[in-house]
Formats: C-alpha cells, sequence, structure tokens
C-alpha cells in the first residue's frame, strides 16, 4: 500500500534536503588568498605520485577532496598584497594575494606587568617563546582527508583574528587567533584528531595545549583554567583537552583559539563551519 504524500511532508523534506544543501556548504573550506587567509591549489588526481607543492621552499598541506589532491598554504599575516608564487612540481604558479583590511583595536591593560615585563619576565617570555614556535612551526608527515575543524567550543566567536592591538597606547603584534566567549570550566575539545606538542603555564597565554593535526597544521589552545593532556598524547576529534579560564594576559574567561598552517597564524573562521 501507497500512503499518499501530503504537501506538508513533501514540504517538510524539502526544508530538510535545503538544509543538507546548507550544511555541506558551510563544511567545505574557501579559498582565502589574503593575508592570513589559506590558499587551495588543484593539485591533480589522486592515484598518480603525490605531487609535490611548495611555497617560501616549505613542503604544503596536501589533502585528498573527492579524486583529486588539494594544496593548502597558510599566509602570513604579514604578507603584502600581490603575486607570491607556489610550486606545484616544477610548475610556478602565481597567486594573487588581496589586501585586507583588519581593524584596529586600543586597550587599557591595568596589571601593567602585562604591558612592560620586567627583565625577568622577559627572560621567561623568551623561554616561552621558543617552546611555542617550535611547536606551531613543526612538520609531521600524516595522512588527511579534510583540513576542516570542529569547533573546540561552542560559544561566541569574535572575528577579532588580526586586530592590530595596542595596548596603554604601546604598538603589540596583531591578534593571531579567534577568541571564544564561553563561562569558566566549558570543556575545550580537540577540533581534529592530532598529538599533543605542547602543554604548559605561560606568560602570557597562561595555561596553554597546543596540538600538532600533521602536515603543518596546528591549533593553540590558551587562557585554560585546567589542562586535561600531557605533551606526547594522542587525542581524537571531541576529545577533552582541557577548559575554559582566564589565566595569562586576559581581561576575563574566553578560549583564544589559534590555527597555524606552515608556521603560519591563519584565521579559524576558515576551517570552523558557521
Ligand atoms: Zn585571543
Amino acid at each position: 500500500m501507497t500512503i499518499p504524500e501530503t504537501a506538508a511532508g513533501r514540504s517538510a523534506r524539502l526544508i530538510a534536503l535545503v538544509a543538507l544543501a546548507a550544511v555541506a556548504q558551510a563544511a567545505a573550506v574557501e579559498n582565502s588568498p589574503r593575508p592570513g587567509g589559506i590558499v587551495l591549489i588543484d593539485a591533480g588526481p589522486v592515484g598518480e605520485d603525490k605531487p609535490a607543492v611548495s611555497f617560501d621552499g616549505d613542503p604544503a598541506l596536501l589533502f585528498k577532496q573527492g579524486e583529486r589532491w588539494t594544496a593548502a598554504i597558510g599566509i602570513p599575516l604579514s604578507a603584502e598584497p600581490g603575486e607570491v608564487v607556489v610550486m606545484l612540481d616544477d610548475a610556478a604558479v602565481a597567486i594573487d594575494i588581496q589586501p585586507h583590511g583588519y581593524a584596529e583595536q586600543r586597550l587599557t591593560i591595568k596589571n601593567r606587568e602585562y604591558v612592560t615585563p620586567n627583565q625577568q619576565q622577559l627572560d621567561r617570555i623568551g623561554r616561552e617563546r621558543v617552546i611555542i614556535d617550535n611547536a606551531i612551526d613543526n612538520w609531521r608527515d600524516a595522512e588527511l582527508d579534510a583540513i576542516a575543524l570542529e569547533a573546540p567550543v561552542s560559544g561566541r566567536r569574535s572575528s577579532s583574528f588580526g586586530l592590530r592591538r595596542f595596548y596603554n597606547d604601546q604598538p603589540r603584534s596583531p591578534h593571531s587567533g579567534m577568541d571564544i566567549a564561553a563561562v569558566e570550566g566549558t570543556p575545550v575539545l580537540a577540533p581534529r584528531a592530532g598529538i599533543v606538542t605542547a602543554v604548559g603555564d605561560f606568560y602570557f597565554n597562561g595555561n596553554t595545549v597546543i596540538v600538532d593535526h600533521g602536515q603543518g597544521l596546528v591549533t593553540m589552545y590558551c587562557h585554560l583554567s585546567a589542562i586535561d593532556v600531557a605533551f606526547g598524547d594522542t587525542v581524537d576529534t571531541g576529545e577533552r583537552l582541557g577548559a575554559v579560564g582566564a589565566t595569562g594576559r586576559v581581561t576575563g574567561p574566553h578560549l583564544h583559539f589559534g590555527v597555524y598552517l606552515g608556521g603560519n597564524a591563519v584565521d579559524p573562521a576558515i576551517l570552523l563551519d558557521e
């Protein structure tokens, strides 16, 4: 027996299909050739020899999209608009980096030790910088079928990546990540599988975890109230890394979420669903 479909049933099914299409579209990572963006290049069919793609002499991340290889290259926030060259096997591929106006932010920090650290604090900051830089700029071979990330916490996301910041009128490096507002203690979850390559209580970043996802894709979690992983741990997507807090140089509890590709900070929003 066939049940006649009602108009309401048909439109519900239609809405479900439209919603599915919207999700599929949101999950796709978009080419974003701008400072702090990710350049995606079609690098040929899967099945033949894996292509050799490099930028600035460093290998590019390669992942499979259907039957094609896609190369993903992180463009430094400091890059000038204009042409950059990516090497695809022996061919030079010119990519036009588009200008992008990042906003300016002026903050007053009451705790002056976070604005003008003393020599002892500067020494500590220098030692921590080496640990962080080594974890951020690291190549580890891994097979990747995608580079999209799950949200590490749900919460209001600031679009503050790339903000040019001034603390008490002193210029500081631009904001290298995304701040996600969440109450203290909210679990922070791994946005994809990886290996923990740094944990520590750092001067500016507070309690911090860094996860290496392979091929130069690295994520960083700062200002945590708790750390639930150890150096060298393997984590799966959704596994708890720690909890949101307000440690380090902060004005209130939030997660600072950093994403690095080839050692360059890129806008996390590019890899997250809407
Ligand atoms: Zn931040």
